[in-house]
């Protein structure tokens, strides 16, 4: 038989919101079929427009509301809901962080771990103008030159001048160069025919140091006028220590190319972190909450438990942030990396704080692990910071046999978090204290957190 769907695209119905979903949608239900609704929030009682049907769910836009929620606070500017830039901005911040604590508790709920407490949420006091990094396309609108955002689900751009969550040093760089480049007549990039010269401007700026880096991604080799464009941009933001273009000729979603020139300056800006320097390239993995990643590296520390004397394993090191900061307060750290380049950049900022206890290798987390445990290292601490997939179980299971009294589990997806938990209970581990969820992406639904996990 035929499924037939409970719903037909662009009839209107009346429906009260149930839920929220991890993407910040509202969750309607139609005899048990569900209608995802942006811009909609629990209880709130609205008509809707279903926009799309699939076989086990449908979209829905809301017409009007019969009733709003008390958490709803005013949205800022329509152009945010047309890009998908801050999914929850239309949810009151104290209600944001509720529901990431809520998040992570009913995961664990749902695994039956229930003895498995969770902390309020560690908030921002200003949750907006966070970010210290940006990745703007430019394309040409209306003839003419213009940055700005993806519309959702799209490659149409949006023109967005105040980004609302970063930097509001890096928002005005970017019309600097953007004026800059009208000024020039410099071509931007159309998509498609693949033609034209610039296509992403991308700012980073050191939150602490205020040094500041521009990248002109461009599809062409050379950018005509080059030479003015650079004056005109050192001139105009005195702050910039690094001009790079990076030549990224493909056709794809990726965004920088191989190819880097220095068009003047530094190949790097600097930043602090727990009152460590780090040196930071174009191309490098740095966490983007300045603010929030102090918050979140020294709660690891804390719970990591270090009284000097102990050996502690960084997996997932990345630039080796949380290796260095954690060197100072323990005996050895080892910390590995499947990217080459970020461990190169980890061995640099090791000189350049002048720490000489820590040791960065290249590999797969899950296979060194394997090779240290054969070597018989003993660490009395493991400190995990995995992607969103989370940890191998080959992982998991090296890392009890190696009995560490400790594991601290900073996680940036509580369904894999909650798995992997459930993994290191099978080995003899048990979580110790509750999990404190901390927001590093106010406006938008990602939950990050740490987790101590102790030996039975
Ligand atoms: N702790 C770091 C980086 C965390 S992001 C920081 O806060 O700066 C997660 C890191 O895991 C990324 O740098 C990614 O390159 C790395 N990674 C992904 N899969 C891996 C694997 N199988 N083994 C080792 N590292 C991996």
């Amino acid at each position: 038989m035929k499924f037939k769907a409970p719903v037909t695209k662009n009839e209107t119905y009346d429906v009260t919101i149930m839920d929220l979903t991890y993407q910040g949608m509202g969750v309607a239900k139609i005899d048990n079929f569900p209608i995802f609704v942006a811009n909609s929030l629990p209880g709130e009682e609205i008509t809707m427009k279903v926009t799309k049907v699939a076989k086990t769910y449908a979209f829905g836009r809301v017409q009007t509301w019969k009733s709003k929620s008390p958490d709803r606070v005013e949205i800022k500017d329509k152009q945010y809901t047309q890009t998908g830039i801050t999914p929850l901005q239309h949810l009151a911040y104290p209600a944001q962080l509720e529901f990431k604590q809520h998040q992570i508790q009913e995961l664990f709920y749902k695994a039956h771990l229930d003895e498995v407490e969770v902390s309020p949420t560690v908030g921002m006091e200003k949750p907006y103008g966070y970010r210290n990094k940006a990745q703007i396309p430019v394309r040409s609108v209306n003839g003419q030159l213009t940055t700005g955002f993806y519309r959702r689900n799209s490659h149409d751009l949006v023109p967005i001048e105040d980004f609302y969550i970063q930097d509001p040093e890096i928002d005005k760089a970017i019309l600097v160069v953007r004026d800059i480049l009208r000024q020039y007549h410099t071509a931007p990039y159309n998509e498609t025919n693949h033609t034209g010269v610039i296509k992403t401007i991308m700012v980073r700026r050191g939150h602490f140091t205020h040094e500041m880096m521009i990248v002109l991604i461009t599809r062409a080799k050379k950018i005509p006028m080059n030479f003015e464009i650079v004056e005109e941009i050192r001139k105009q933001l005195p702050e910039v220590k690094s001009i790079i273009q990076n030549v990224n000729a493909a056709q794809t979603n990726v965004l920088l190319g191989k190819e880097e020139k220095i068009l003047w300056g530094s190949n790097v800006i600097h930043d602090e972190l727990l009152g460590l320097r780090f040196a930071i390239s174009a191309d490098s993995f740095y966490q983007v909450n300045p603010v929030q990643t102090d918050k979140l590296y020294d709660l690891a520390i804390q719970k990591a438990g270090l009284t000097g004397k102990e050996t502690v394993i960084d997996a997932y090191c990345g630039i080796g942030t949380i290796s260095l900061a954690m060197a100072k307060h323990a005996k050895k750290v080892y910390g590995v990396e499947i990217v080459d380049k970020a461990i190169q950049d980890a061995k640099i900022n090791a000189k350049l704080n002048d720490i000489r206890n820590v040791r960065f290798t290249v590999g797969k987390a899950e296979e060194k692990m394997a090779d240290w445990q054969h070597d018989g290292l003993k660490p009395d601490v493991i400190v995990v910071d995995p992607p969103r997939k989370g940890l191998a179980p080959e992982f998991i299971t090296a890392a009890a046999e190696m009995a560490p009294k400790r594991v601290v589990y900073v996680s940036c997806n509580p369904a894999t978090l909650v798995r992997d938990v459930q993994t290191f209970m099978d080995n003899g581990y048990h979580v110790a204290q509750p999990v404190i969820p901390l927001d590093q992406f106010p406006q938008t639904p990602h939950v990050e957190s740490v987790t101590v996990l102790e030996h039975k």
